[in-house]
């Protein structure tokens, strides 16, 4: 068998999932229901519907149906760059010299160069479908931004960015592909918007947060006509979406009868670990198969490992539903780590639950650690990983080295969500040896958690 397996095991297009998978619909206790952030009570269809297209607060809102048509125009759109190859890693084992195999799901094959295009063209679909005219959203580092631009140039829907003005400045490739996608882009805070003007009164000359700027990309939703706002991880139908990752990957490996280990997968908001996990975690929780799940998150932004299980604003304003999950507190604000897209204080109420229930377990990393990672996997393996992903490629190498001290030949697979080069900077500073670890104190997370709203209800 082994020496059969292919260095890129590519399904056929005919093979490519044709449902997305709702893991919470095989979930006995089922993840807290999002709450309305005025009145405290879960949040209606209705109520939803004001801010998300429709079809989306229904597939937000629904933890019993197990699969969701993809309607073919989002699965012609999939063709463009999907399958996505599951490659073998067998440079990389060769350099560890360990007797583990080693898998990656490759996300970064579209100009995009990141898994977040798997939910931005569902995203756009609905919106499509249900006439608006266009949708707004923010992008931190930007890549769900750049996603969500050239979904929407696809379907013809306008494409309004509130990118925090750190980036904006920083990154202003990211900014260029947006615009050349026809997104209109906006350093946040603008003074476009109330809550940007707000902010920019108050702290004058602000470089802006990712919280901040999805206050303002909802306002620019609730206060347009025609238009609804869109978010790119943490929720439960971005999950659904993202479970085209995990579907694709099981059917790769059942092609060739692997059973994996031990899965892994970077975790920012949780979209591209839940998406990857989902079919796998579906199994174990109807007693099927068992794994080993790991969440890597960094270690300036542990949510999973260092944060508390509780009811928490998704933004910094305030205007998003509340959810339950592993949260550092919305007041929260990671230090400016090189992985922006894991630079988020919360963790998707999915796989919160699925943490606190046992079905994975998680790790935090340094980024140093994750550079050194990412530069013997690009010198191995040929690409050049996204900082976020890196995080992943450090866990996998560590299994892989425990592996070869303990003698045993574990399957391992990773996600490896995207490419780093929009991220030269941060590669730049790791070469120039000028890369820090900054890791919060007790004391600096305990402030924040502190601060978390008081929400009492039967859990
Ligand atoms: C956004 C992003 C992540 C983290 O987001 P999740 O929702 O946790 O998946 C990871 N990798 C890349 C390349 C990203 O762009």
């Amino acid at each position: 068998m082994e020496q059969n397996i292919p260095y890129k095991i590519y399904l056929e297009e005919q093979e490519m999932p044709k449902q997305w998978y709702n893991v919470r619909a095989d979930m006995k206790k089922k993840p807290a229901p999002i709450l309305n952030p005025g009145t405290l009570k879960p949040v209606t269809l209705q109520e939803l519907s004001a801010i998300f297209c429709e079809e989306l607060a229904k597939q937000e809102l629904d933890d019993t149906t197990p699969y969701f048509d993809i309607p073919q125009e989002i699965r012609d759109f999939y063709r463009m760059y999907r399958p996505s190859p599951l490659i073998r890693a067998y440079c990389l084992e060769k350099k560890l010299e360990t007797p583990a195999h080693i898998y990656y799901k490759f996300e970064g094959n579209n100009t995009s160069g990141s898994h977040k295009l798997n939910s931005a063209i569902a995203q756009a679909y609905y919106a499509r479908k249900q006439g608006l005219k266009g949708v707004t959203t923010e992008t931190g580092a930007g890549q769900w931004g750049t996603a969500l631009s050239m979904a929407c140039a696809y379907l013809d829907l306008d494409c309004q960015v509130y990118m925090v003005k750190c980036s904006y400045e920083q990154k202003p490739f990211r900014r260029e592909v947006m615009r050349t996608y026809g997104a209109k882009v906006t350093p946040s805070p603008s003074m476009e918007t109330e809550v940007g003007r707000k902010m920019n009164k108050e702290f004058p000359g602000t470089t802006g947060s990712l919280g901040c700027a999805i206050s303002e990309a909802v306002e620019a939703a609730v206060t347009q006509d025609g238009y609804r706002y869109v978010l790119g991880s943490v929720l439960s139908q971005v999950l659904l979406h993202q479970s085209v990752i995990g579907l694709e990957t099981k059917a790769a490996l059942d092609k060739y009868g692997i059973q994996a280990d031990i899965i892994i997968g970077c975790a920012g908001g949780g979209s591209n670990l839940g998406g990857l996990i989902s079919p796998f975690a579906g199994q174990m929780l109807k007693g099927e198969a068992d794994y080993q799940i790991i969440a890597v998150e960094p270690a300036s932004c542990p949510s999973l490992t260092r944060g508390v299980y509780a009811y928490d604003f998704c933004d910094t304003g305030k205007v998003c539903p509340l959810a339950k999950m592993y949260t550092l507190g919305s007041g929260f604000i990671p230090s400016a780590s090189h992985a922006g897209g894991l630079r988020y204080h919360g963790m998707s109420s999915v796989v919160s639950e699925l943490y606190d229930q046992g079905l994975l377990t998680a790790r935090s990393v340094e980024q140093t650690e994750v550079f050194k990672a990412a530069q013997m996997f690009a010198k191995v393996e040929g690409i050049l990983p996204a900082p976020e992903s890196s995080h992943a490629i450090k866990v996998a190498i560590d299994e892989a080295l425990k592996c070869k001290e303990s003698g045993e030949s574990k399957n391992i697979v990773f996600g490896l969500t995207g490419t780093g080069y929009f991220d030269m900077v941060a590669y730049q500073r790791y070469n120039d040896g000028e890369m820090t670890d900054m890791v919060p104190s007790d004391e600096e997370l305990a402030k924040a958690i502190q601060a978390l709203p008081k929400v009492e209800r039967e859990q």
